[in-house]
Order: structure tokens, then sequence, then C-alpha cells
């Protein structure tokens, strides 16, 4: 399988290319030229397989003309080490738990995928040099990349975050690690460090010099790999359900790489009747699916700060999918947008009522859901994080302290190690010069 550039002003690349590549030289986004579609035969047999066996059957459909059937096995085993459950939340809705992997989100599994990817292609390189890993975070993405990247051999990371503008959390999970991991704060926002990162890509001599690759939801190794969970979200609804239903689901949105990674579930056959897109304050999604008009805005910070995005990435992708047509993506997704304290009061509410607690992401999709379900619908929202990952935002909701699970306070135990860096570009491309 090839790979085209959405901007097209550069050469079809293999899947190598793509993931050491990241954004291609036109700076478009890589996109596989063609989404095979899975049999019918696969959904009749689907119940009951695990999520490592409908995952590697979907990654073999896709991956394998580019990477040894065995070698892609061992990667998708050991990046789905842990369970994805379906949890039935109400007679019609269930919760997709994607935080039971390292870092307690979502997140884990893109990065854990393209880490072990990175480590199979650089392998087989010539030029034995340390790949330069570069990621942007607003929160969980950088925690997932440097855990998924952790001690992998001849990768450095190198993780941009605004001060001050994550959770402690959060920060503990990347700025700890030491080693092969380089926490880098920036006094910008996490627009700025996105941008700061684009420029890198984009910079020739700084290429020249270093191995340079992107671990942003922009790089493809770490899109598909997050529609694995789409097939296996499926399987466990009809596990239970055993008649035809329509299935809607909801996805929290940021950067658009979760929804994205749904679309592309559905194009290859996943049948789902529609997508909800739920958005924070930072509604650039919900006004395009509202007007048309697409237009990027600085990002403000919420309580759901992973979605804290204002030029989301993906947008690029979703346009693909629905070769540019307002009408098609409308007629897949809506969307809805939620301030603070519309995420305060759906997790206080669902908390009282059902014992089930959200965090402020997932609360999101699942107010989508429950204001947009039709009588003959069944929805399942994507539950992005462990609440534990916002304990404070959380507690004050729910008047309770809540336990933090072993996963996560192990980090925050750790000693904080940051190197300090000015939003500027200079600075950072010197900086990646010198280790
Ligand atoms: C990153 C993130 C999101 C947003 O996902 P995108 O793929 O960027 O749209 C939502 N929830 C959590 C917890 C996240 O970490």
């Amino acid at each position: 399988m090839k790979y085209y550039s959405t901007k097209r002003q550069s050469q079809l690349v293999s899947l190598k290319e793509a993931v050491i590549k990241g954004l291609a030289p036109d700076n478009g986004l890589y996109m596989p030229i063609h989404m095979p579609v899975i049999p019918n035969a696969f959904f009749n047999n689907i119940k009951g397989m695990s999520l490592q066996e409908i995952s590697f059957a979907i990654a073999n459909v896709i991956f394998k003309d580019d990477v040894d059937a065995e070698c892609l096995k061992n990667i998708v085993y050991d990046t789905l080490k842990f369970d994805i459950p379906l949890v039935p939340i109400s007679d019609n809705i269930y919760s997709l738990e994607l935080f039971h992997g390292p870092t307690m989100a979502f997140k884990d599994v893109g990065a854990r995928f393209m880490a072990r990817l990175l480590a199979y292609f650089n392998s087989q390189e010539a030029d034995k040099s340390p790949i330069n890993v570069l990621v942007a975070t607003s929160g969980d993405t950088g925690g997932a990349v440097a855990n998924g990247f952790y001690n992998v051999e001849g990768v450095k990371v190198f993780v941009l975050y605004p001060a001050h503008k994550v959770s402690k959390i959060q920060e503990s999970q990347f700025a700890t690690l030491g080693n092969n991991v380089y926490a880098i704060e920036t006094d910008g926002t996490f627009d700025d460090c996105q941008s700061l990162v684009k420029q890198a890509f984009l910079d020739k001599e700084l290429n020249q010099n270093i191995k340079l690759t992107s671990a942003n939801s922009i790089n493809i190794a770490r899109l598909i790999p997050q529609s694995f969970y789409y097939f296996y979200a499926y399987a466990q609804f009809y596990n239970v359900n055993d008649k035809e239903k329509n299935l809607v689901i909801s996805v929290p949105c940021g950067n658009l790489g979760n929804l994205t990674a749904g679309l592309i579930a559905k194009k290859m056959g996943l049948p789902v009747k529609r997508f909800l897109a739920a958005n924070n304050k930072n509604d650039i999604f919900f006004k395009y699916l509202t007007t048309g008009i697409y237009k990027p805005k600085p990002s403000v910070q919420t309580i759901a700060n992973a979605m804290d995005v204002g030029n989301p990435s993906n947008f690029e992708r979703i346009m693909e999918l629905f070769g540019n047509s307002y009408k098609s993506v409308c007629a897949n997704i809506s969307g809805n947008w939620y301030n603070d304290n519309d995420i305060r009061k759906t997790i206080y509410d669902l908390y009282v009522r059902q014992g089930y607690l959200l965090d402020p992401h997932g609360a999101t999709a699942y107010k989508s859901l429950e204001q947009n379900l039709g009588a003959d619908e069944c929805g399942i929202f994507l539950e992005t994080a462990h609440p534990a990952k916002f304990k404070d935002t959380v507690e004050e909701i729910i008047h309770k302290e809540i336990s933090v699970p072993d996963n996560l306070s192990k980090f925050a135990n750790g000693v904080k190690e940051s190197i300090p860096l000015p939003n500027n570009y200079n600075a950072l491309k010197s900086l990646l010069l010198s280790i």
C-alpha cells in the first residue's frame, strides 16, 4: 500500500517513509491511497474474538505488504497488552473504556504501536543513527508517547509542552522518565508547541543533520491502530445485543485523530450508522459542522484540556475521507459543544444517578449521546482517559475523594527533569542539534 499527501504536492511513499517522515514534505498529511474493505464474513465471526485477534486481523489487511506478518502480529500483541472493555451505563448507552493502558489514556494505543513499528523499520536501515521523535502535547500525548518509546533502543524522544497548562499527573508521566526521554517546557501555548514542531519538520538543514520524526496524531502509524478498537467495540456490543441495532459512536474531539480513526473503520466496512463529534469550548469543528465554514482560532483553556485545540490537524483527513463534500460529512457526523459547566454537570449527574465516574473528556461524548440518541439507536461513547488523571477537577465536582490507581501514582513519586525553552524556533533547533 502506498500513502499520498493530502496536499498532493509530494510523491507517493511507502508505509516506512510515511511513518519516518510523519508530515509530508508539502506539509500535507499522509493517507492510504485506498481503504481496504473488510469482507462481511469477518463481521459474522467477530463475536467473541479478543482485542488482539481483531486488531491483528485488521492490521494485516492494511499493512500486509509492508510488514512481515509474524512481526506485525508481535507488534500488535505487544501494543495491546491491556483490555478495552465496553461497559454498559444505561439501557442504550455504553462506555468504551480506553484508559486501561500504561498512562491510562487512549493515546497509549497509537503511541505504543508507532514505537514498535518505528523500531522495526529502523532496525532495517543501513544508517543506524538514532531516530529523534519530536512531539507536541497538550497533556496526554506526551505521556503516552514518552512511555511508548521509553527505553526503545535507537530512539530519542523530545516532548514539547506548554508550561503550567498540563496537569501535574500528566506532566509527571513524561517529565520524570529520563534516559532517552527529554521533556521540553515552553512558555507558549499548545498551538505554539505544535507550530514549533511543524517548523522543525520543514527545516531542510536540520533534517539533513538528524533523523527527525513526529509522533503527534498526524503520524499515520498512530492514527490507523486507533481504528482497531472500534471493531472491538462492535464485537463486544454484539456479544450482548442480538438484534441488528443502529449504532451511534460519540467521540470527544481535539485534533480529530480519534474521530478520523473511527471514520476509517466505517469506511472499511464497520457497521456504524453515524458519529457524534463532541467539542469543548474550542468549537472549531462544531462550527464547521453547523455552518460549513472551517475557521481555526486560538485555543482556550478548559477542564477537558486534551481537547483544547484551535486548529485540529486531522480535519484535512476527514475532508479527504468524504471527498471534500460538506454534505457527506454531515450525513455521517453531527456535533455538539459544551462549556466547563456543562461538563461538570454531566460528570456530577451521571455519578449521582448511576455511580459511573466520567473524566472531563469522555463527559462531552457521553452528553452528546444523551442529547442526540434516537429511539431506534444505541450509543457507544469513547471514555478516553481515567478520571483520576484529573483528580482535582473531578473531586471538586463530585465533592468526594477518589483513589488513584498504582499506574498513575508511580509517576507522581518521580522527580521532574525538564528543559526550559523560550517560544522561539531557533532555540529549539540548537537544542535538538546539541543533544
Ligand atoms: C487527545 C485526547 C482527546 C482528543 O483526541 P483527538 O484524537 O486529538 O481528537 C480526547 N480525550 C483525551 C483524554 C485525550 O487525551
